[in-house]
């Protein structure tokens, strides 16, 4: 059964003026695509290794599937963590209460995450998680398929790849990420989020 690319949940112009149209059809059209391609090709590959009980290239297959389905999946999470652009943006209710209780408050958990996500080296990710014991951190993922906690669930993701942002902010990756938290969808999130 092989992955297809998900559509965007929105028309590709409605995160402007933060996330410009030329950008979003990029990233979905062309990258997220280019990851579920990958994806499919390192899930065909594995299957040909089994039927002929041939595994020299195991280590090389796992790895395309890893960064591919990481890919695939991560991108499918950013798309539903964006929502036409609010200027004062912030979660309600316990999703507020468990950010202020976990970060101090509200513009501490902003300027942690702001921080974290510009700094983070290359390609990656910056991400609010939730781990089991209902603790809420912030995470940076390396590349895709680097996640810094396991079995945590993933609230809210800002892609940092230079594909995510280059167009419109060029080497700005702070702008792009102040901008994006403008776009976070916190009523999406709230579904995930377990108080
Ligand atoms: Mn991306």
């Amino acid at each position: 059964m092989a992955y297809t690319l998900p559509e965007l949940p929105y028309a590709v112009d409605a995160l402007e003026p933060y996330y410009d149209k030329e950008t979003v059809a990029l990233h979905h059209d062309k990258h997220h695509a280019g990851y579920v391609k990958g994806l499919n090709n390192a899930i065909e590959k594995l299957s040909e290794a089994r039927k002929a009980g041939d595994f020299s290239l195991v280590k090389h297959w796992e790895r395309e599937l890893a960064f591919h389905g990481a890919g695939h999946i991560l991108h499918t999470i950013f798309w539903e963590n964006m929502r036409a652009g609010q200027d004062d943006n912030k979660p309600t209710g316990a999703l507020l209460a468990g950010i202020e209780k976990n970060f101090g408050s509200f513009d501490a958990f902003v300027k942690q995450f702001k921080a974290a996500t510009t700094a983070i080296e290359g390609s990656g990710w910056g991400s609010l998680v939730q781990v089991a014991d209902g603790s809420l951190h912030i995470v940076t993922v390396e590349n895709h398929q680097k996640l810094a906690l396991p079995e945590s669930t993933i609230l809210v993701l800002c892609d940092v790849w230079e594909h995510a942002y280059y167009l419109k902010y060029q080497n700005k990756r702070a702008e792009w990420v102040d901008n994006f938290m403008h776009l976070i969808n916190w009523d999406e999130i709230s579904n995930r989020f377990s108080a």
